[in-house]
């Protein structure tokens, strides 16, 4: 049995698919004259056998992700295509005699330097596909198997060091079951994905990679944290009669979706969804989410070799609009930097990105990119009852700054006789500890607040919210958090303004006995979390929330708070 962080719940039992990278040892080795007719013909069949699998799986992702997605491909099959690569490959082979895979390996270093040098934007960012494509025959060159998440054939539990956002847009969503991974904490990227497709998943297990191989039976328990490898007859029966017990509760509290999140006594609170896509609409809804608390509009963005032009960034914000259906859609400005980049930007590289030009500090230096995109938010409010969110935002200037470029942009639809909701709320999040600190000077300036647990925790108590050798230090619970919580809320209420959350934090029974307590007006998680939630909400009242928040605010430590919340967790089920 291994312990990892109980990243989303849930209890998969399927076959590993380790997701490793294999090392590509390439033969420098000067060859003997007569073999140069063999490395030829390795060259000739890997650039077919790749081309065959480029196809393939262009055809596929075309399938089922659509053409955009798979363009890609088709740059990669020209890339192959060329004559002047296969002719330069082959007089390296014959004229310096060396192995196939060392030419192409010396060509493709040749063509990487030369684009990466070139003056314009677009043949710079060529370089990738290139070294993308060159990888691929040298591995198709020495039998090395290729594994891309597109291409999966039958259902599979991915086991790999850490999933990267890029990993996550590529794979075939319909056959995997379960993640297990080394790295991660609960707001990892990995652990959010997986949320949001429903799907259990442990991470930061330290070494699950090592300790398993392909198509080993595996048991994912995403509710405790713990990861079974091949186990006795016993514990996989133990656990499918557990997955049926869970798959049944689930179905029990989804049941309730359609009543309001309410106290006993009547106090009503918002529970809303986070999205990364339109198409996690279906699981909000089926959920019963009354609002989207946050869009993570960066996903638009990522995975594509160039940025998203407004009439598609329209496009994707009306579609949320109107399958919401006048339900509040929170729209977060691009959040860009930390562990998520775009390679389009070209954007150096920093000592310590999570501390460095990110999402809104990244929008004020890019200005067209910040428009376009509000231009797209803004005339897509016209659809639905959207909300504009600035992230990471650390000082009042930068909410002036932000908002000066939104009435430019506003003053211009305007003379365009563009139509727009000019009565459209903006808001910040609180993520950063100076604006919990100064939550009174900003709410004279914003509509709302939705705090951002997932970045305040880790910049309050210096935890790397990716690093699981300190997850127990990333604690929502530690008495400095819930001040800050507390603070922000009080300061907004104050003003006349509302303060939700969006950080994973809100998606916590027991956070919600105190959130609620304290007088958060709106708890927007992975929508899988909501039908918990909402079970707590509604079997208490505001009162005896209260008196928990008083208590719970009158204690020294987490450990403190935790027992003492789930205790009273316990009364009320
Ligand atoms: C947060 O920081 O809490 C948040 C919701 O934003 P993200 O996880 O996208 O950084
Ligand atoms: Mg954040």
């Amino acid at each position: 049995m291994y312990k990892g962080v109980a990243a989303s719940p849930g209890i998969a039992i399927g076959k590993v698919y380790l997701l490793e990278e294999q090392e590509t040892k390439i033969n420098r080795d000067k060859i003997d004259i007569t073999q140069t007719d063999t490395e030829l013909t390795k060259y000739k069949q890997a650039v077919e056998k790749t081309k065959q699998q480029l196809t393939e799986i262009k055809e596929r992702v075309a399938q089922k992700m659509g053409e955009k997605k798979a363009e890609i491909f088709n740059a990669h099959i020209m890339i192959l295509d060329d004559p002047t690569l296969t002719a330069q490959v082959e007089a390296k082979i014959k004229d310096q005699q060396i192995t196939a895979e060392n030419a192409v390996d010396q060509v493709i270093t040749e063509l990487i330097t030369i684009f990466e040098n070139m003056e314009d934007e677009y043949m710079k960012e060529r370089a990738a596909d290139i070294k993308d494509v060159g990888a691929r025959i040298i591995k198709n060159i020495l039998g090395i198997p290729i594994q891309t998440l597109t291409d999966l054939k039958e259902e599979v539990i991915i086991v790999a060091k850490d999933l990267t956002p890029s990993d996550t847009a590529q794979m075939d969503k319909q056959k995997i079951i379960g993640f297990a991974t080394d790295m991660g904490g609960r707001t990892s990227h990995t652990a959010i994905m997986a949320r949001s497709l429903e799907i259990p998943a442990v991470v930061g297990l330290s070494d699950i990679t090592q300790k398993t191989k392909n198509q080993d039976t595996i048991i994912i328990d995403g509710t405790k944290g713990i990861v079974e490898i091949n186990p006795d007859e016993k514990a996989l029966k133990e656990y499918k009669e557990k997955q049926q017990k869970y798959i049944q509760e689930v179905s029990e509290l989804k049941k309730q979706k359609d009543l309001p999140g309410q106290t006993k006594d009547g106090h009503r609170i918002e529970l809303s969804a986070n999205i990364g896509t339109p198409q996690d609409i279906k699981g909000a809804l089926a959920n019963g989410a009354e609002g989207i608390g946050l869009y993570r509009t960066e996903f638009l963005y990522m995975d594509r070799d160039s940025m998203p032009g407004e009439e598609e960034q329209f496009e994707a914000y009306k579609e949320v609009a109107e399958k919401m259906g006048g339900k509040p859609v929170i729209i977060r400005t691009l959040d860009i930097g930390g562990d998520k980049n775009l390679p389009y930007l070209n954007l150096p590289e920093e000592m310590n990105p999570f501390l460095g030009v990110r999402a809104i500090r990244l929008c004020l230096k890019e200005r067209e990119m910040f428009k376009t995109q509000l231009r797209a938010i803004l005339k897509a409010s016209n659809y639905g009852n959207i909300k504009i969110m600035y992230p990471m935002i650390s000082t009042i200037e930068e909410v002036r700054k932000a908002n000066q470029i939104l009435n430019e942009v506003k003053k211009q639809l305007s003379e365009d006789n563009i139509p727009y909701d000019k009565n459209i709320e903006v808001g910040i999040m609180v993520e950063v500890p100076s604006t919990a600190i100064n939550a009174d000077i900003f709410a004279k300036e914003v509509d709302f607040f939705s705090i951002g647990t997932n970045d305040l925790i880790q910049y309050t108590m210096a935890v790397d919210r990716m690093n699981e050798s300190l997850s127990g230090l990333y604690d929502p619970y530690n008495p400095a958090i819930l001040r800050l919580i507390k603070n922000v809320i009080d300061a907004s209420h104050k003003a006349g303004k509302w303060t939700g959350m969006c950080g994973e934090m809100a998606g916590e029974p027991r956070a919600a006995l105190i959130l609620l307590g304290m007088g958060i007006d709106e708890l927007s998680m992975s929508a899988v979390s909501i039908p918990r939630v909402k079970k707590v909400i509604r079997s208490v009242t505001k009162k005896h929330a209260e008196e928990i928040a008083e208590k719970v605010m009158n204690m020294g430590s987490s450990d403190e708070i935790c027992s003492y919340l789930d205790e009273e967790l316990k009364t009320l089920e």
